[in-house]
């Protein structure tokens, strides 16, 4: 079995004393300033070598060509933390660290029943809901006001009108909540197909509504949407024009051309609008290991997973595809792109208590802001943000211990062991989100708007300013 471990790292076997932390800060700073000051070379947009006008952009805004937004499902600091120890160790830092702006904001949802009051807890569609159309509203609703049938404009949908190209991709099922808030508005988020409407009366084609989440995505045809989900796109459609018809089918009817395998997905030209369905539900996880127990375990190495589906592509090669299809479709426009990416198994494992689970899908996300970052450096004028929807259960205890829930020790890459509790569910049982702050990073064009306490709705107007939607 393959271990993940990466080739060993310059510092790995020496103290890192005090002078030599501060060096590698200060090298941090260097690079991050060299990042800022890279020339943008033969690019089109934004074109010049001065870092102090790029950091003035960053901190005080001006218009951006396009807007990157990468979501970490459940990913908050513990999330983040644990894969950095694991993955490039304590001192290390990962892709998504190296974002010069960054800031915390608040997530809670409201309660259904009495919109006046928060729920202290979000889960994926509320928030979502949130950073996508500036509204807050209940658990379960996606892109709809508390009333459970006013749509209200997504961020993606606003970008499509203005003339921007636009983009959805996740690890999840398309028609989940994180790719949903976007491209579709429902009462529940349960609503994936025309199979699945009974919590959503209001939205059925047959009492003249647009649709299941599936159907209203077929409709929309944003540039891009890839992810899992095939299941839903295969129930036919109940009434409307479209009855009679899968979901897949109006999708193609409509010119969209649907791709499901990684192969496919890499000679896609992208002259039409791409559905990429790459499983019937969500993507096989990265990385494998230890299932953590009331006892704990012994210290144990995470495992790539060779039961994944190599017909599936890993969620850095769909954002590198998206970018770079978004970004020849916008060549020759006025407007560039608004593109969405979720790494939605993070929260997935951590519900399941599956460290290496969660770690991997972690890591795998950081190669797509990697790639997002990458695109940055020649394209200045893209506002790229990193965050997450809600906190989740990981945390780092006293390597060794154990806590009221369940512990798995793993042996990180530098050598050390690192204790992770799951302790908000009886165990067996799903691992509750939480209602803590969550981190959100940014670089780019209005990047100083995430500094400071701000909530997650703030984010859609930021996105909004950056690409002055109205
Ligand atoms: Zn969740």
């Amino acid at each position: 079995m393959k271990l993940t471990r990466p080739a060993p790292r310059r510092s790995e076997g020496r103290p890192v004393t005090r002078f030599r932390r501060r060096r590698l800060a200060v090298a941090g700073l260097i690079l991050a300033v060299t990042a800022i000051a890279v020339p943008t070379g033969a690019t089109a947009h934004g074109s010049h070598n001065d870092p102090t006008a790029d950091a003035r952009r960053n901190v005080v805004g001006g218009a951006a060509r396009n807007v990157i937004l990468l979501i970490g499902d459940g990913m908050g600091d513990s999330e983040i933390t644990i894969a950095r120890n694991y993955q490039v160790g304590a001192n290390g830092r990962l892709a998504m660290d190296s974002l010069p702006m960054t800031g915390a904001y608040t997530t809670y949802a409201v309660q259904k029943d009495d919109p006046t009051k928060p729920d202290y807890v979000t889960d994926s569609a509320a928030s979502g809901t949130g950073w996508s159309t500036g509204h807050k509203t209940y658990n379960g609703a996606v892109s709809v006001l508390p009333d459970g049938t006013t749509a209200v404009p997504t961020s993606l949908e606003l970008a499509k009108r203005a003339g921007y190209r636009t983009g959805d991709v996740t690890t999840a099922e398309i028609e989940d909540a994180t790719p949903a808030v976007q491209t579709a508005h429902v009462a529940e988020r349960s609503c994936y197909g025309p199979d699945d409407m009974a919590d959503c009366p209001a939205q059925d084609v047959r009492n003249g509504g647009p649709g299941s989440i599936a159907e209203q995505q077929a409709a929309l045809q944003p540039d891009l949407l890839l992810g899992g989900g095939s299941a839903a796109y295969q129930q036919v459609i109940k009434g409307g024009r479209y009855a009679g018809m899968t979901v897949r089918q109006k999708a193609e009817s409509l010119g969209t051309e649907v791709l499901t395998t990684a192969g496919e997905l890499k000679s896609a030209r992208g002259h039409r609008p791409i559905l990429g369905l790459f499983a019937p539900g969500n993507l096989d996880l990265e990385w494998t290991g230890p299932t953590p127990t009331e006892q704990g375990t012994q210290p144990a190495r995470c495992a790539i997973n060779t039961a994944r589906n190599s017909d599936q592509p890993h969620l850095a090669e769909m954002t590198t595809k998206a970018i770079s299809i978004l970004d020849a479709r916008s060549r020759h426009s006025r407007r560039g792109f608004f593109l969405q990416v979720e790494g939605a198994s993070i929260d997935k494992q951590d519900h399941a208590a599956n460290p290496c689970g969660q770690i991997g899908e972690t890591i795998a996300f950081d190669a797509a802001v990697r790639s997002a970052l990458d695109y940055q450096r020649t394209h200045r004028d893209t506002l790229v943000v990193v965050t997450a929807d809600h906190g989740h259960t990981s945390q780092i205890v006293e390597t060794g211990t154990t806590t009221a829930g369940v512990t798995a020790t793993l042996t990180t890459n530098e050598g050390a062991d690192l204790t992770i509790s799951y302790a908000t569910t009886e165990y067996p049982g799903s691992q509750q989100h939480t209602g803590t702050q969550v981190r959100i990073a940014a670089g780019g064009p209005q990047a100083a708007s995430v500094l400071g306490v701000t909530d997650q709705t703030d984010l859609f107007f930021t996105v909004r300013r950056a690409l002055s939607l109205h």
